[in-house]
């Protein structure tokens, strides 16, 4: 998942207020409360689970572009992903983006889709262990176009650039120049915004943004996970809002009245917590009683609802993503 800038603030409310407050004064890699263990075994473990989250995308990805081929249904895709996912030991830390053409990113099948795959595909997906997050993406040609297979490739060295430049005391607009050094040259212009993210336990855009172009932004790269996910595009650079996307986020506390709703508000908060979740999650649980119960949930006003993100030209787009690990003495690209 990517997020989103209105106007100099975030996706969302939540994250607006992690967006302000942690800009000026970033983060450390974990201020985890719990146990008693000494600080660094505890610190080894928050590691332990990146990376373990990390191999397990790892071999998701090989494993989805095996079985990603034109005419293959998105729902099916998606579905294979995210049972990979469980079967290796992780959990989906968000629903699978299979975004297609000027569609960058937010785009996730429903329970009923009958899109199949194909044109310029962004497979975008999560793997938690424990809340710890490995976010990724990678961008397939299915119609084999020259402009697509260019695209795709100014977005992976863009993405190379940016994980060699990262590291403790780089300011953030230097990440950002050299992704947009890296897709300008090649004639495409990156989606401004669009912006990689700092990841937290069970908090997936925390802290800093990662700028995709030079934003002026004199910050400071500390400890800590970092995605980093250029976007390309012949078009003009920039997403709109497009439709929602049944992706949800559980953003505060709250009431609903019907019984039912009650149930299904209580198993997000228990199994998704505040990672991204989707209708087709809890179709697949609950059946399809579970949308009208979703939408007394979102009327209760504590959802977040993601719309799609669309390129205003409507012009394609490719994507590449990794997570990043930065220690005090480690740069781990875990994905
Ligand atoms: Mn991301
Ligand atoms: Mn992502």
């Amino acid at each position: 998942m990517t997020e989103k800038q209105y106007g100099g603030a975030t996706s969302h409310g939540k994250k607006n207020e992690a967006h302000k407050t942690s800009n000026s004064k970033p983060h450390k890699v974990k201020t985890q409360k719990k146990e008693s263990s000494k600080p660094s075994s505890r610190h080894t473990t928050d590691i332990d689970n990146l990376i373990k989250a990390g191999e397990i995308s790892k071999e998701v990805k090989t494993y989805a572009k095996s079985i990603i081929k034109p005419g293959i249904p998105l729902l099916e895709i998606a579905e294979k992903i995210e049972s990979k996912i469980i079967d290796l030991g992780g959990k989906p830390a968000f629903p699978t983006n299979l975004s297609i053409n000027e569609i960058a990113a937010h785009f996730t099948p429903s329970y009923n889709e009958e899109t199949k795959a194909h044109g310029l595909l962004k497979v975008d997906l999560g793997v938690h262990i424990n809340g710890y997050v490995a976010d990724t993406a990678f961008s397939l040609d299915l119609e084999n176009s020259e402009e697509n297979k260019k695209l795709i490739e100014a977005a992976e060295a863009a993405l190379k650039a940016a994980t060699t430049k990262i590291s403790l005391g780089v300011e953030l607009k230097e990440i950002g120049s050299a992704i947009e050094k890296e897709i300008s040259s090649r004639g495409f212009k990156p989606i401004i915004n669009l912006s990689g993210h700092q990841i937290e336990q069970y908090n997936l855009h925390a802290g800093l943004t990662i700028p995709n172009h030079d934003n002026s932004q004199t910050l400071k790269i500390q400890e800590g996970t970092y995605a980093i996910e250029p976007f390309a595009t012949p078009g003009l650079g920039t997403v709109r809002d497009g439709k929602p996307s049944g992706i949800y986020i559980l953003e505060s506390h709250g009431q609903v009245r019907d019984n039912f709703a009650r149930e299904v508000l209580e198993y997000i908060a228990e199994e998704y917590q505040a990672l991204p979740f989707c209708s087709r999650w809890l179709v697949k649980k609950f059946g399809t009683r579970a949308l009208l119960a979703l939408s007394q949930i979102e009327r209760a006003g504590i959802l977040h609802h993601f719309p799609q993100l669309i390129e205003k030209s409507l012009s394609k787009v490719s994507h590449a993503e990794h997570t990043i690990v930065l220690t005090d003495k480690d740069k781990i690209i875990t994905t």
